[in-house]
C-alpha cells in the first residue's frame, strides 16, 4: 500500500466533505457504537466527535481485549505467577490491570518472574532458554490475536517443548454483539464493526447476528476518512429506514476473511461460554484449548486455586463497555482512577475507553484538544440521557 494511498484516508478536505454530508443527512438523534478500542482511540485522536452533528452520539463498546478480561482471569494470572518455577510472559498492558488484591506488575516488584513480551513468539523463546522453568503466556485477545497464539502452540508442539503453556482467555466479538442487542437497557441504532477482527472472520462472521437483529452494521478501517465514511453509511441506512451489513473497509476485509487463520484457530481452539468483565457470561463467546493440546494448556497442566475475585468497588467498567455510561459518569474517573493509578481495566489499556477519555478529553496527560473536549457536555447528555437515573456501578 503506497503512502499516497494511505494519505487519502487522512486528507482533511475529504474528511470535511464527508462530515458535511453527515450533517446534511442526519435528522434524528441516534446512538452508534464503535465496537473496537482502536476505533475509539482514532475517533478521539482525530477529533471526529467534534465534526459530527449533535444528533449523533458515539458509544464505545466492548472491543478492548484487556478491558473485558475478567477479574477472575487477572487473579488467575497473578496466582500462576506465584507458583514455583513459573515465568509469566505477557504483554505490557495486562501487567498493569489491577486484580482483587494485586497486579502482575506489583508481583514482579515483589520478585516474581514476570516478563514483558511484544509477541507470543517471544514467550516461546523464553521457554527454550529456560528448559528448567514453566513459561506461561496469558492468551488475551479476540479473533485478531487468537490465530497467532494458536500458531505459537503449533510451533511449541513441533519443537517438542514441554515447558510452554498458554492460558486461553480469548474471546469472540460476534457473540458480544448478540449480548449487547439482547440487553434491554442498551439502545444502539448502528454498529461500526471492528476492522482487525473483520480481516480474520470476514463480513460472513457477522451474518448470523445481522440476520437476527437487522440493525445497520458497517465494517470500518481506522483512518479518519474510514470512520467518517462508515458513520455516513450508517446514517444513510438509518435515515432511509434500511438495515444492511456493509463493508467500508474493502481494501483489507473480504466476505470470507482469512480462512487460513480461521482454520488454525479451529485446529487449536474450541468454542466455550466465557465471562466478560462487567457483562457476564456470554454463550459460545470464548475459546478454550482443544484436548489434543492439553499438554500445553496452563488450565490443565498447572495446579492452582484462585480465591474468590472481587470487582473494584465503584468501578463502572461494565456500563462503559456496554455503552450505558461514559467515563465521566463514573464516580472514580479522574478522582482516584487515572492511567498512572488505574482502578479498573478500562483505564489501563491505551484502547480502553476510560484511558481514551482521560487522554483526549480530561485534564491529564495528552489533551490534544480533540473535538471531543469541546463537545464533552453535549455528548454526555446525549449518551447518558435515558439511563442517567440508573446507577448500578459496582457497590458504589
Ligand atoms: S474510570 Fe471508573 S469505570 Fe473507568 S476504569 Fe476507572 S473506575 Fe472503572
Amino acid at each position: 500500500m503506497g503512502i499516497k494511498y494511505m494519505e487519502e484516508y487522512r486528507d482533511p478536505e475529504i474528511a470535511g466533505r464527508i462530515a458535511d454530508n453527515i450533517r446534511r443527512a442526519s435528522k434524528r438523534p441516534i446512538r452508534l457504537m464503535e465496537v473496537c478500542g482502536t476505533h475509539t482511540v482514532s475517533i478521539f485522536r482525530n477529533g471526529i466527535r467534534g465534526m459530527l452533528p449533535k444528533t449523533i452520539a458515539l458509544l464505545s463498546g466492548p472491543g478492548c481485549p484487556v478491558c473485558v478480561t475478567t477479574q477472575k482471569e487477572i487473579d488467575t494470572f497473578i496466582r500462576m505467577a506465584g507458583l514455583d518455577e513459573v515465568i509469566i510472559a505477557t504483554f505490557g498492558d495486562l501487567m498493569r490491570v489491577p486484580g482483587t488484591s494485586s497486579s502482575l506488575q506489583k508481583q514482579r516488584a515483589e520478585g516474581r518472574d514476570i516478563r514483558m513480551v511484544y509477541a507470543a513468539d517471544d514467550a516461546l523463546k523464553i521457554a527454550r532458554q529456560h528448559p528448567d522453568k514453566k513459561v506461561v503466556f496469558p492468551g488475551v485477545g479476540f479473533e485478531t490475536t487468537a490465530p497467532t497464539i494458536a500458531a505459537t502452540l503449533l510451533a511449541a508442539r513441533e519443537m517438542r517443548l514441554d515447558n510452554f503453556f498458554v492460558f486461553s482467555a480469548h474471546k469472540c466479538v460476534p457473540p458480544a454483539l448478540f449480548a449487547l442487542m439482547g440487553n434491554q437497557d442498551v439502545r444502539i441504532d448502528g454498529f461500526i464493526l471492528p476492522g482487525h477482527v473483520s480481516v480474520i472472520i470476514g463480513t460472513r462472521g457477522y451474518v448470523p447476528f445481522f440476520q437476527k437483529y437487522r440493525v445497520p452494521c458497517v465494517v470500518a478501517g481506522f483512518e479518519p476518512v474510514d470512520i467518517l465514511q462508515a458513520i455516513y453509511t450508517l446514517i444513510r441506512q438509518i435515515e432511509s429506514g434500511k438495515a444492511e451489513l456493509s463493508n467500508d473497509y474493502r481494501r483489507v476485509v473480504t466476505v470470507d476473511g482469512n480462512t487460513k487463520a480461521q482454520q488454525i484457530m479451529k485446529d487449536v481452539f474450541e468454542v466455550r461460554d466465557a465471562a466478560w468483565r462487567g457483562i457476564g457470561t456470554i454463550p459460545e463467546s470464548g475459546l478454550k484449548i482443544r484436548a489434543t493440546f492439553s499438554d500445553l494448556d496452563a488450565e490443565k497442566m498447572l495446579d492452582f486455586r484462585v480465591p474468590e475475585s472481587v470487582e473494584p468497588k465503584g468501578c463502572c467498567c461494565g456500563e462503559i463497555l456496554t455503552g450505558r455510561k461514559i467515563p465521566p459518569e463514573c464516580p472514580l474517573y479522574q478522582k482516584v482512577c487515572t492511567p498512572e493509578d488505574p482502578v479498573g481495566a478500562c483505564m489501563v489499556s491505551s484502547e480502553g475507553t476510560c484511558a481514551a477519555y482521560y487522554r483526549y478529553q480530561g485534564s491529564g496527560i495528552g489533551g490534544q484538544g480533540s473535538g471531543a473536549r469541546s463537545r464533552g457536555p453535549g455528548v454526555r447528555d446525549q449518551v447518558s440521557g435515558r439511563e442517567r437515573d440508573k446507577s448500578p456501578c459496582t457497590d458504589s
